[in-house]
């Protein structure tokens, strides 16, 4: 079977991890230190602006929102086509997301539609850069500022994806990134949050070591320091050395496999071109990092192409079911009012995307699809 996602783990990687494993402190360290500034540097951040390592996204945008000012009571605005992961962080902190319907042609947040939703609790809106190729992130942060509400770029899809010539984290407000197991970049598990000021990192320093006053200094120094004092509410969301050790391997391929990337979804569009009944997404690769490849099926055909697909050989997945489906937030404002995610939502299909594929594993998933359709293999 094909599978939907395959990490790149090569000897670099596993040398990493073998050499982390023997430093012995196994713990935040000096490879968390050299991952972040790494990072720093990659997503090209000005010095104002400070990247801090955790140990998942899901805890990145807990953090970014407990930054934004979000606590009980309050509303996040954000599309109902997101991972579970946004909602989640929503309500640890006792926040209830609003859902907003996406554009058809990016699948990303419609700007047009956020203003009527904006309401006397909302704090803050999160733009979803799905895919990885950019979403119209300028217009949601000029409509934040004359709100006064922050807002979050989930950029889980998007390590490396420059929006307008600018690396996500370098421009806007605050940023979240997700290097978890199945990520282009992957530390098996691990995440970052960027705050564009250094006074709001130095909160989020003891926020992600439980609320411990740690030196930053010592921790990266492979120590730990017994006298320390705990400020206020804090979480178990460091990164482990262990992790930041395979990332900085990832992280030095990082080019290379989003150009491998973004050829391989170049060529599934010219494989998949005029096939009826499904829909390409639009060659918006240029600059991206492309995490997953996402085709629309058309004409409720979907659960009828994966079973074929899968008879030959090739899975393939959904990401995602949309938010205003599920049990626990139904109820959530704008709920009911998505007809775009409505109708996409039963569309989109997840093909076969790796930072190293060849030509022949594209041209049997390509195959897959066209054989269903009835279309001569290629
Ligand atoms: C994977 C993902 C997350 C969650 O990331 P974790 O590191 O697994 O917590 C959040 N948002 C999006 C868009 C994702 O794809």
């Amino acid at each position: 079977m094909i599978p939907v996602f395959k990490p790149h783990i090569d000897a670099d990687t596993m040398k990493a991890a073998v050499d982390a494993l023997h430093l012995g402190w196994l713990g935040m360290g000096s490879y968390v230190k050299a991952f972040e500034e790494k990072l720093t540097e990659a997503f090209e951040l000005g010095p104002d602006r400070k990247l801090v390592a955790v140990n998942t996204c899901t805890s990145a945008l807990h953090l970014a929102l407990l930054t934004a000012g979000v606590g009980p009571g309050d509303e996040v605005i954000t599309p109902a086509l997101n991972n579970i992961g946004d909602f989640q962080a929503i309500g640890m902190c006792g926040a209830r997301p609003v859902f907003v319907d996406i554009n058809e042609h990016d699948l990303s947040i419609n700007p047009d539609l956020i203003e009527p939703l904006i309401g006397p609790k909302t704090k803050a809106i999160i733009v979803l850069h799905y895919t990885g190729a950019t979403a119209q992130v300028h217009r949601v942060l000029e409509i934040a500022k004359k709100h006064n509400l922050r807002v979050v770029e989930d950029a889980a899809h998007a390590t490396g994806t420059r929006v307008e010539g600018k690396p996500i984290g370098s421009y806007g407000d605050l940023s979240c990134f997700s290097f978890d197991a199945i990520k282009t970049l992957t530390c098996i598990d691990g995440g970052a949050v960027v705050v564009p000021r250094a006074e709001e990192a130095n909160d989020l320093y003891p926020a992600r070591l439980l609320g411990m006053t740690q030196p930053n200094e010592r921790l990266y120094g492979n120590s730990r320091a017994y006298q320390f004092d705990v400020l206020k509410q804090g979480f178990r969301y460091h990164l482990a050395n262990l992790h930041a050790a395979i990332g900085l391997t990832q992280l030095a391929k990082l080019d290379e496999f989003n150009a491998n990337r973004r050829k391989y979804c170049r060529l599934y569009n010219e494989l998949l071109a005029g096939v009826p009944g499904v829909i390409t997404p639009t060659d918006r690769f240029d600059g991206a990092s492309i995490f997953h490849y996402c085709l629309r099926v058309l004409d409720g055909k979907r659960p009828d192409l994966q079973a074929h697909m899968c008879a030959n050989g090739v899975d393939s997945g959904i990401h995602w079911m949309p938010g205003n489906r599920f049990t626990w937030l139904q109820d959530c404002r704008g709920a009911n009012d998505v007809p775009v995610t409505d109708r996409i939502g039963d569309e989109i299909l997840t093909l076969p995307l790796w930072s190293y594929m060849n030509d022949e594993v594209i041209h049997t998933v390509a195959n897959a699809i066209r054989s269903f359709y009835g279309q001569p293999a290629l």
